[in-house]
């Protein structure tokens, strides 16, 4: 495995590569979620990159840009177990530098939910995943739908802007009493680390309901926040019911549908969803 830093040694290593590259973009702290990306990856590829870059600018100012975790060693030696050929971990100035001035606007879909909590989020997130596709230009990138907003995304802007890649999706890894696995979890005390069950439990009763049959929408919405706000610990950023593609809330299920929310445990805010009907 070799470690990168600078464009020019991606673009070489990317050029000696005969067969399919695949890319596994993070922020570091990995956990099983990413190690699973990584797997994919490996099977489907003849190459595995994986990039580690704490991107700025999809963090709000009030958000943990200074605080997000950071462990490279662990982070080396995970990734050189499942076998990756490159990871690239540029410095911020290889990725901004002195007068960068340009970002990637992805329309309506980034607009609700994660895009209405955490203003500017999305340019943020569009614009370096673009640069990190066109640096590496793998064959095929890997996505959790953990994120399922910036999955669309990312879906749209490789649509709209023509980039050569296969974007796969992959389907989000739970810790055995179903929380959904997150480097944000680090931040949550043991007793705040229960009170987060409160996600799973909320998108459970949703899929409970609707084996039983309902599909007012609005109807799982307000269950879902009731649960929820019995949770001491826990504030709700948003509920949703909305269809997976334009990602607008729905009145009645019809189709498959997105169930999706952000809820704040003490001072750490998780996301989780599931689709139903899919
Ligand atoms: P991050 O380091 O949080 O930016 O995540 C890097 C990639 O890993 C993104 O595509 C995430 O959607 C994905 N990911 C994060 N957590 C999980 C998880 N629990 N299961 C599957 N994919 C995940």
């Amino acid at each position: 495995m070799q470690v990168l830093t600078t464009i020019p040694e991606v673009r070489a290593a990317r050029g000696a590569v005969s067969g399919s590259a695949g890319l596994v973009p993070t922020m570091g702290a990995l956990h099983e979620g990413h190690l699973t990306l990584v797997r994919r990856a490996r099977e489907d590829n003849g190459c595995v990159f994986v990039s580690i870059f704490v991107n700025p600018t999809q963090f709000g100012p009030n958000e943990d840009f200074a605080a997000y975790p950071r462990d490279t060693e662990r982070d080396l030696n995970l990734l050189r177990a499942e076998n990756v050929d490159y990871v690239f971990m540029p410095p911020l100035a290889a990725l901004y530098p002195d007068g960068f001035d340009t970002s990637v606007d992805v329309g309506l879909i980034s607009g609700p939910l994660e895009g209405l909590h955490r203003s500017g989020h999305f340019l943020g997130v569009s614009t370096v995943v673009l640069k990190l596709l066109n640096i590496v230009q793998p064959s095929r990138a890997y996505f959790g739908r953990k994120d399922a907003q910036q999955l669309a995304v990312i879906q749209r802007l490789v649509r709209d802007l023509d980039v050569p890649v296969e974007i796969v999706p992959v389907d989000t890894v739970r810790e055995s009493d179903g929380l959904a696995m997150s480097s944000r979890n680090v931040y949550l005390s043991p007793s705040e680390r229960q009170a987060a069950l409160v996600l799973w439990n909320a998108l459970s009763l949703a899929r409970e309901l609707w084996t039983r049959g309902a599909r007012d929408a609005e109807a799982f919405r307000r269950r879902m926040r009731e649960l929820i706000e019995e949770e001491e610990a826990a504030r709700i950023d948003y509920v949703s019911v909305a269809d997976p593609q334009t990602l607008r809330e729905v009145q009645r299920i019809q189709g498959p549908v997105l169930v999706s929310l952000a809820v704040r445990i003490g001072k750490t805010r998780l996301i989780d969803n599931i689709t139903l009907g899919g």
